[in-house]
């Protein structure tokens, strides 16, 4: 972790999740056996399917894709954190299925700090403020933190800029609403050195793994 070093920041503040998304149980076994705990899938059934073949392990669960309504019942029961609030409604929902349960469950929101790629996320602050305001009063769910996605682009600049702004974000949740905004999930294997240089907490780190993910047009095995 020499970015880490080089820009003054202690390793153990950082929380590496191996995004595992595509990849199989086995191959998980392996990088869980060199020593990582934290893995993150991005869809929910993937993710269910994989928790329940390694529930004798000591696994840390992140999602991190979008979340549909109706799928928040696969990821809950399983899940530490996650990444990915991009609604009032899918924090409601999140909150059901975890009250249900009897769970606190950990959560991020989503923001889009980019113009292009990322498909999912939230801009609006009074969006943001209420779904902040929605969260600290319940008590199944307890905010950890953003998550953003930066541009997959060559300029270097824009991909620091949308790190930048997402930790201005937490600075002003932190100030405004003195709401504990604790983790800043950014950074991923072509940007990972820049999201550490601007504060990151948890880097969500695939194919510097686990190697080039192989997604297959056609469908079949
Ligand atoms: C796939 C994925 C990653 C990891 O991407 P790599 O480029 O393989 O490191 C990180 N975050 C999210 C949300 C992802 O979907």
């Amino acid at each position: 972790m020499s970015a880490a070093i080089s820009s003054n920041r202690k390793i153990e503040e950082i929380k590496l999740v191996a995004v595992s998304k595509t990849f199989s149980v086995d191959e998980i076994l392996t990088v869980y056996d060199e020593g990582l705990f934290c893995f993150g899938e991005n869809k929910a059934q993937e993710l269910a399917a994989k928790a329940k073949e390694l529930s004798t392990k000591k696994i840390e669960w992140h999602f991190i894709g979008h979340l549909q309504s109706n799928k928040v019942k696969y990821v809950v029961p399983v899940a530490e954190y996650i990444h990915s609030i991009d609604s009032l409604k899918i924090a409601m929902e999140i909150e059901k299925v975890s009250a249900k349960i009897g769970k606190t469950q950990k959560v991020l929101l989503e923001m889009k700090t980019s113009e292009e790629e990322s498909k999912y996320g939230l801009t609006n602050k009074n969006e943001i403020f209420g779904i902040l305001n929605y969260i600290s009063k319940s008590t199944s769910l307890d905010f950890q933190g953003l998550m953003t996605i930066a541009p997959f682009v060559e300029d270097e600049k824009l991909i620091r800029n949308s790190f930048v702004s997402l930790r201005n974000l937490k600075e002003e949740i932190e100030y405004e609403l003195k709401i504990d905004c604790k983790h800043l999930s950014m950074g991923m294997t072509s940007d990972f050195k820049i999201a550490i240089e601007e504060g990151a907490t948890i880097l969500r780190i695939g194919s510097a793994i686990f190697g080039d993910r192989i997604y297959n047009p056609i469908g079949f095995n």
